[in-house]
């Protein structure tokens, strides 16, 4: 730490340590080379990473973009706005929790469509038709399928969860 009176540069004694009001921690300090005072803040910074499209580009998370493709999947879904702004703040919280500078978008996109997976059924499937690249019927059965049969086993694991 610089010293802002003689501009010594090293080791000041921390004479006081102290939170400050915005989760930081205050520390008061005294130049080991002029002897005089002065305060330093640390202060944690969030910061959300960016995200890394399959061909290499880097853009910031973009929420709007975000809440778009979850609106468009939920469509005449009874699904409100305002579950889907929390969903995407979920998100966006998951995102930063991983405290990297950048995040592969299929890692956001992951979180995305389990988190629509949560929300609605049918919303979830016509994500994953764009999302997963379902491209027959097929592939979109055994989506289904597999949604269905995860369904049935939260139905049987509530149910044995009452059962003395
Ligand atoms: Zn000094």
């Amino acid at each position: 730490m610089k010293c802002p009176h003689c501009g010594a540069v090293g080791e000041s004694y921390v004479i006081d340590t102290a939170p400050d009001a915005q989760g930081g921690t205050r520390r008061r300090r005294e130049c080991h080379c002029c002897g005089k005072r002065f305060n330093t803040v640390e202060r944690p910074i969030v910061v959300t990473p960016l995200v890394v499209k399959s061909n290499g580009e880097r853009e910031e998370f973009d929420r709007d973009k975000v809440i778009r493709g979850i609106r468009l999947a939920c469509a005449k879904r009874p699904v409100s706005s305002a579950e889907i702004n929390r969903l995407v703040e979920r998100i966006e919280t998951q995102v930063r929790a991983l405290g990297q500078d950048e995040v592969p978008s299929r890692v956001v996109g992951d979180m995305v469509v389990q988190g629509i997976k949560e929300l609605d059924p049918i919303a979830y499937i016509r994500y994953a038709i764009v999302y997963l690249g379902l491209d027959n019927l097929e592939s979109v059965r055994a989506e289904t399928d597999k949604l269905l049969h995860e369904q049935q086993q939260q139905r049987e694991q509530r149910n044995t969860a009452v059962e003395p």
